[in-house]
């Protein structure tokens, strides 16, 4: 059989081509195309490659046309596509690697490459060093620090993969594991179980009788999507994936469960603090077991680790040695958010600016997932490559959605709208339009080098006007792709609570911003938290569990987050301090 060509390759190889088309100036809607398909076949929840070998019509995917489907079929059956390698053959040699680094982005690689004919990375690390890039616009001090430091941080690790991209070759593998005779779990630990927003590698633990150890290792070695088996051993394996993930293989007895599973969960510091507590009351912990002198006293079941010294069962989420082991001796743990908790998605957008879907398709698939409400969040007019509305079209949405609302009875579409802050800090869309709004969302979108000080003030003006409630991805940043644009979240967390602003946790897995650590930064500072998928499609909106996993990293609980209220409730949360 062939080599199955994973959604992750043909993203990849999508945006690469939409970043080498922009610098060489195509047409920027051309080049949208090609971004917007990728985060399509990304979010896919199946595999492009085999929907086209079976023949079923990619056209009829959303942000996917006739040309893109070609270009699918084309990369699926041949592993390449023609365009690419050709716009590649034509970009300067070095700017195809450059434009990927995170941060950089075709427009800074094509001054880069124009004013200092810069070849390659290597090359720019060394002109970085000379301080050949001092004085270059769209290059301050901050962010040349950062482009060096990316660059040194490539060549001394391996590269980390986003959650989403780890879950889509991972959970497929372990499923197959789950599936084979003997086996009681398989179950992936590691910073995966703990919901990290990127993983590096993942540790797949297999419980079963040690009999069936050997079959399970070679169902797991001479797995389809194998490339390359770096190790193989009787309870011990690691393989690298075809889509570049490596994958370690654990075959564990059934009495040693749960404390391989404690034990490889990690994190590494959450452990070393369970050791010393095991050390202080006479007990070893390992991965085999709880033993006091040479017999076991717990480890089948990985609540009885922490039940051993009186502490309350610590979700995997919580497991970063950041208070969480006292807050379980004391019962002091908060009862984290669920997907479940969740009544309605408050951040999508629709036709009317990027999105693929109708206002009514939108709400539609939002109403059958058992949700009470969807906000239509549509671009506001500076977002001109995303079509963002200007007050006319916001106004007739505004009119649209009234209209509508009647066909839809009880299920609510919010009326709302991400506006654009402006550089000096005011709102895209005037006042009088804004007020007919349910919320208000602001998003920065554009002007990210602007110095940290300026920044802040930049989204703390905004926060002064009153129809603003809710602050959008608030760092802006793209995972693996661009870094945050420097503010102080702490002043920002202040300024939200003082003038009753919520701050999202925007749910994409490229974005995942707010942060786990200024989640909780927020949550201790009383301010509102609002989750979001920024759908584009009805796929999009199956993105909250990752804003959820998020939020629990974050020591979130449904009643910090107010899309866990139903539409009255919420809609007094919204209303700002006076
Ligand atoms: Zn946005
Ligand atoms: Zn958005």
């Amino acid at each position: 059989m062939a080599k199955l060509i994973h959604n992750t390759e043909i993203a990849a190889m999508f945006d690469q081509l939409a970043d080498l088309l922009e610098i060489e100036g195509a047409n920027r809607f051309r080049v949208r195309a090609y971004r917007n398909a990728a985060r399509e076949i990304a979010n896919l929840p199946r595999q492009a490659a085999d929907m086209a070998a079976a023949g079923e019509d990619l056209a009829a995917l959303p942000a996917i046309g006739d040309d893109l489907a070609g270009k699918i079929a084309e990369i699926a059956a041949s592993g390449r596509l023609k365009l690419l390698d050709e716009v590649t053959r034509r970009t300067p040699a070095g700017l195809s690697e450059i434009v990927a680094l995170p941060g950089i982005g075709p427009k800074r690689a094509k001054i880069l490459h124009d004013k200092l004919g810069v070849k390659s990375i290597a090359d720019l690390a060394a002109r970085i060093k000379a301080g050949s890039l001092q004085g270059l616009a769209g290059f301050g001090a901050r962010t040349v620090a950062k482009m060096l430091q990316e660059i040194e941080a490539r060549s001394s690790t391996a590269r980390r993969f986003k959650l989403h991209d780890a879950e889509s070759q991972a959970e497929p593998l372990c499923a197959h594991l789950a599936s084979l005779p003997g086996v009681e779990r398989a179950i992936i630990a590691g910073s995966y179980r703990r919901r990290k927003e990127t993983v590096g590698d993942i540790d797949i633990l297999v419980t079963c009788a040690a009999k069936h150890a050997a079959e399970v290792t070679r169902s797991f070695t001479s797995y389809l999507e194998v490339e390359r088996v770096a190790a193989s051993g009787p309870t011990r394996s690691t393989v690298i994936l075809r889509g570049g993930l490596q994958a370690d293989l654990r075959v564990v007895p059934p009495a040693s469960h749960g404390a391989a599973l404690h034990y490889f969960t990690g994190s590494k510091d959450h452990n070393i603090a369970i050791r010393a507590m095991a050390v202080k009351d006479g007990l070893k912990v390992n991965e085999y077991g709880a033993f006091l002198g040479a017999k076991q006293i717990a480890g089948r079941r990985e609540e009885d680790i922490y039940r051993l010294f009186g502490m309350d069962y610590i979700e995997p989420e919580l497991r970063e040695n950041g208070g969480e082991i006292e807050a379980a001796k004391s019962g002091r743990l908060p009862k984290l958010v669920t997907v479940a908790d969740i009544r309605g998605d408050l951040h999508a957008h629709t036709s009317a600016s990027d999105g693929t879907l109708t206002i009514a398709e939108m709400a539609e698939v939002a109403r059958r997932k058992g949700y009470d409400y969807l906000a239509i969040t549509d671009h506001s007019k500076r977002v001109s490559v995303a079509h963002g509305l200007d007050e006319k079209r916001l106004n007739a949405q505004i009119d649209e959605i009234d209209k509508l609302q009647e066909r839809f009875g009880r299920f609510r579409i919010l009326k709302s709208c991400e506006v654009d802050i402006l550089s000096d800090g005011k709102l895209d869309i005037t006042d009088d339009t804004l007020k007919r709004l349910d919320f208000v969302y602001g998003a920065v979108h554009y002007n990210f080098e602007l110095p940290r000080e300026k920044q802040t003030e930049r989204i703390i003006r905004a926060m002064d006007n009153r129809h603003f409630s809710i602050l959008a991805h608030p760092t802006g940043r793209i995972i693996n792709r661009r870094p945050p644009y420097d503010i102080d979240m702490e002043r920002i967390v202040a300024a939200a609570r003082q003038r009753g602003c919520a701050i999202e946790i925007n749910a994409h897995p490229d974005r995942l911003d707010m942060n786990d650590v200024h989640a909780r930064m927020a949550k201790e500072a009383g301010v509102k938290i609002a989750i979001g998928t920024d759908a584009h499609s009805a796929e999009g909106l199956e993105m909250m569990r990752y804003g959820i996993d998020q939020a629990r990293r974050g020591w979130l609980e449904a009643k910090d987050v107010i899309n866990t209220r139903a539409w009255p409730e919420l809609r007094k949360l919204l209303k700002r301090t006076p």
